[in-house]
């Protein structure tokens, strides 16, 4: 595709459906009492992204300023930990986020340049976020079959009803073979949960070895549209995982500083990824569909 084509596509009904949606969302969070923060997109510190069996080994790309190295954010995750620190108790963002993704990874889901609507509620628990996430996405799909949009594409979406269907990481592989599958063939919206992953999902103290996260899997084939956990935000778990991951503790540096003068507090939260949401509700092939300036991975943007 050149310049001239990528101006020529119809993107009007996605960018709709998009607009729709945000607006959807960002409505029920303020309902909700939620803040709203503004991104932050340059940082001492990011993500990791690693360990995450859905992640391949990247490195935040960094620039040059005021004489030291700032990141482009993975995601804001350990920013939401400290918004929680500073006393916000539920906040939510859309955050862009910067992730320089292989070639290999063009599953029609992967951009290197997407958004998250990214939450975060202090003392929460697995249950209140999933919950809360299904009310979001009930009414959301209730909403979505009224859209004339939808309608115009030919596009159905099911009515889907909470509490949705959870299983275990070890429960899709062993009855599905894979989360893809699973999305194949459950035809309704579900969880996976307990994902050995980066040192930020919490471990469950009563069974170690077993994580409090959550996926949320969309049906036919889309898969992921949603990551989160309840938090570590104890300095000795949280020194533990990083090094038994592997990663460099001076990359988290002003972070295990807070975590180690006590103030990070236990949080649970998640982020929905917004491209690959209307992805799903205008029933589009591939990712680069929904972005009227696509970044398809291992493949330099034409703008
Ligand atoms: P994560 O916490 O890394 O799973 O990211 C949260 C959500 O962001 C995922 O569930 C996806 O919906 C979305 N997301 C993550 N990576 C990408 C990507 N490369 N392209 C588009 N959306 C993504
Ligand atoms: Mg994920």
């Amino acid at each position: 595709m050149n310049a001239v084509q990528l101006v020529s596509r119809d993107i009007a009904p996605a960018i709709s459906v998009q607009t729709k949606v945000v607006d959807y969302m960002t409505d029920f969070f303020v309902k909700k009492g939620f803040k709203w923060l503004l991104p932050v997109m340059l940082s001492s510190i990011t993500d990791p992204l690693w360990p995450d069996p859905a992640a391949a080994k990247m490195k935040a790309p960094e620039i040059e300023a005021y004489g030291s190295k700032l990141k482009l954010m993975h995601s804001m995750i350990l920013h939401k930990q400290l918004a929680i620190a500073m006393g916000l108790e539920k906040i939510f963002v859309l955050s862009p986020n910067i992730r320089l993704e292989e070639r290999d990874r063009d599953d029609g889901r992967h951009a290197y340049e997407f958004t998250q609507l990214d939450f975060e509620i202090a003392y929460a628990t697995m249950d209140d976020v999933m919950g809360l996430i299904e009310e979001l996405i009930v009414g959301l799909f209730d909403y979505a079959r009224g859209l004339e949009e939808l309608s115009e594409l030919g596009r159905e979406i099911p009515k889907v009803k909470a509490p949705f269907k959870r299983f275990t990481l070890g429960e899709i592989e062993e009855e599905f073979g894979d989360e893809e599958k699973a999305s194949k063939e459950i035809g309704e919206p579900f969880w996976i949960t307990d994902i050995s992953r980066e040192f930020y999902d919490r471990e469950d103290p009563e069974k170690p070895g077993h994580f409090r996260n959550y996926d949320l899997i969309l049906p036919e084939g889309y898969g992921e549209v949603s990551s989160g956990g309840e938090r570590e935000w104890q300095y000795d778990v949280i020194l533990r995982k990083l090094k038994s991951a592997g990663l460099s503790l001076e990359a988290f540096k002003p972070y295990l500083e807070i975590a180690k003068a006590g103030k990070l507090k236990p949080s649970a939260g998640a982020g929905i990824g917004v491209e690959r949401l209307v992805r799903y509700l205008v029933g589009a092939k591939h990712i680069a569909e929904v972005q009227p300036f696509p970044r398809i991975p291992g493949i330099p943007a034409i703008i």
